[in-house]
């Protein structure tokens, strides 16, 4: 087939342009998000479960807390409240941990341990796929669904004071905030003042619902001194003071509410021994997270345990609080202690709610969720629940119940564990697959590109591109049975979604077809350039152009013996050009052999150093 060179540019560059959003969409793997985008509230809760008779409980359980206050200290790493520093500076901290109504959890950030992803992660349980990090980068209105749009939309009212990213991602959120910047590093006392100071106000009137504070100071000091500065006792006594002025007001208001308050100190992220943050090290990552209320059990002992539990699992934890539905694109699991002092009933709904929602995100986002251990649990447990409200519904006290009401709920928590579990690691992997399909057509169309270029340049500039040799046929098929043999062997036995598996069979297909058909193009158009008449004269001699630059680009720069052995290849095979299909066995494996010469030489230069 005759094309002209036009044509042929922009088959190449569609061509092209389709093995790079392959590989692309393969290096940054979508984030796991839910396809429910209709406005909140349309979606009806999940309803109990029941066997046989149907249950009565279809609406979204009540809030457990009448009023909810986050203090967010920004870079607030595990050890400055559970270690030595802690015990020193944050004795009321200490104190509520060790024999308080609370419970302690060291809560692990993901990387990038920044704040604006971290308040995030927080607030909408979900995990950003690096695309969102770039696409974020001016922080603009939260789009997603949240604890803060849902409390919203529930009429509830929220205020904040502190870090500005806030007012930002949630800009028509709060009934009253003041944002503080975080531009002026220097300054770590102003920008925590600007917070406090409207504290004694707030916390005498009784017309909010939730209040968020976020505490830049202990972050500035981090940036200017580090983690082991004087400085870090100083304001860590002074957010213990904090905390002592908020938990005591809360207290005292209790006496005139029906429900509880919460009181939630957690950090965005740690910092590290050079007091920056933003990588993955574990003074980084790790940051506590204290939940405090009356409604919790006092401790007996000394206890000083804090489970290790995911950030995102906030998110979740806080809707259930106060009585919201879970964000959609949440990845978290409940914390379970918040709710165990709830009668079993109430238990099981709030952890059947949770895993309804996870399961939901798996099947849209995995295509063989069937097959995540974490749906069958889930499947299971659901089974279980059913029963056991047949049973609950039948008569209230017995043994039997009691027994059958644990068994569920160990079942529930396992099963969100592992589908928490199957959803975080669908964000952090890299779809190999997908990439290798990409790269390979993005070869293919580079190779058949770099072989017309002799004939690209002649002044006709019309191309044959061989589409229907007879020898062509034969390798056609024998390449299309091989790509798909890969295919059905790797989309059955790949564990993680891929997103090439997940196209339908025709548009695989068609990639499939696409690929093989370049490979035989290549094929036919090197056979005709080493084979050929008189055009390939001038073919032959660009080549030895490219390979002279080549060679003497090897010898120059890097690897002298490599560049040798590329000209020795050139001329007993292809310069002598007889016999010539032999020559191009020979300058494949010359070729070859000066690769593998040149890295082994570099590979002991390195050594050497
Ligand atoms: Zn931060």
């Amino acid at each position: 087939m005759r094309l002209g060179a036009g044509t042929f540019a922009a088959c190449c560059v569609a061509i092209e342009v389709l093995g790079i959003a392959v590989f692309l969409r393969g290096f940054f793997p979508a984030p796991v998000r839910s396809s429910a985008r209709t406005e909140h509230g349309a979606e009806p809760p999940a309803p109990e479960p029941s066997a046989g008779a149907s249950s009565n409980w279809t609406t979204l359980p009540p809030p457990l807390f009448s009023k909810v206050v986050i203090v967010l200290i920004d870079a607030l790493r595990d050890d400055f409240v559970f270690g030595s520093k802690g015990v020193k500076f944050m004795p009321y901290t200490t104190y509520l941990v060790e024999k308080g109504a609370s419970h302690s959890f060291v809560a692990e950030a993901k990387p990038p341990t920044v704040t604006m992803p971290r308040i995030k992660a927080l607030m909408t349980g979900s995990l950003p796929g690096f695309v969102d990090v770039i696409r974020n980068l001016n922080s603009p209105a939260l789009l997603e669904d949240s604890v803060i749009r849902q409390a919203k939309a529930a009429g509830k009212r929220i205020i904040f004071y502190g870090d500005e990213t806030w007012v930002k991602l949630f800009p028509k959120h709060f009934v009253e905030y003041d944002g503080t910047t975080s531009f002026f590093v220097s300054d770590y006392t102003e920008v925590d003042n600007n917070v406090t100071r409207h504290l004694d106000k707030v916390l005498k009137r009784g017309d909010w619902d939730m209040l968020i504070l976020h505490y830049l100071g202990l972050d500035h000091i981090g940036h200017i001194s580090g983690p082991n500065s004087p400085l870090i006792g100083r304001k860590l006594s002074e957010m213990d003071s904090v905390l002592m002025k908020i938990h005591t007001a809360l207290l005292s208001k209790e006496r005139e509410m029906a429900l509880p308050n919460l009181l939630v100190l957690c950090g965005d992220h740690g910092m590290s021994e050079t007091g920056s943050h933003g990588a993955s090290s574990m003074e980084e990552v790790n940051t506590p997270l204290i939940l405090i209320s009356s409604a919790f059990q006092r401790k007996l002992g000394d206890i000083r345990h804090a489970t290790r539990v995911q950030q995102t699992d906030v998110a979740a934890t806080l809707a259930i609080a106060l009585g919201l539905p879970i964000p959609k694109d949440s990845v978290g699991s409940l914390l379970f202690p918040v709710v165990e002092g709830k009668p079993m009933r109430e238990q099981l709904r709030f952890l059947h709610l949770n895993t309804v929602q996870l399961s939901k995100l798996l099947q849209e986002n995995v295509p063989s969720y069937e097959k995540d251990p974490g749906f069958e649990q889930f499947k299971m447990s659901e089974r279980l629940h059913g029963n056991w409200i047949r049973l609950y519904l039948e008569e209230k006290h017995s043994e039997v119940l009691l027994n059958l009401g644990s068994k569920v709920l160990r079942q529930y928590l396992d099963a969100l564990k592992t589908l928490s579990l199957s959803l975080s690691t669908q964000v952090a992997q890299y779809d190999m697959y997908s990439m290798m399909v990409g790269t390979v057509v993005v070869l293919e169309v580079l190779t058949l590109l770099l072989l017309s270029i002799p004939q690209a340049l002649h002044r006709k500039a019309e191309l044959e591109v061989p589409l229907s040799s007879p020898g062509f046929s034969l390798l056609f098929y024998l390449v299309i049975l091989v790509l798909s043999a890969i295919h059905v062997i790797v989309c059955t036995s790949a564990e993680s979604s891929c997103y090439f598996c997940g196209l339908s069979w025709l548009a695989a297909g068609g990639v499939m077809v696409l690929a093989s058909v370049l490979l035989c193009v290549i094929v036919s158009v090197l056979t005709n350039v080493l084979v050929g008449g008189r055009p390939q004269r001038k073919a032959v001699l660009v080549t030895s152009g490219c390979l002279s630059f080549t060679r003497h680009w090897l010898n120059t720069w890097c690897v002298p013996s490599a560049g040798s052995a590329l000209e020795r290849g050139w001329q007993g095979g292809l310069g002598a050009a007889y016999p010539r299909p032999l020559g191009v066995i020979q300058i494949c494996a010359i070729g070859a052999d000066a690769f593998i010469l040149g890295w082994k030489e570099r590979f002991l230069q390195l050594l050497q150093r």
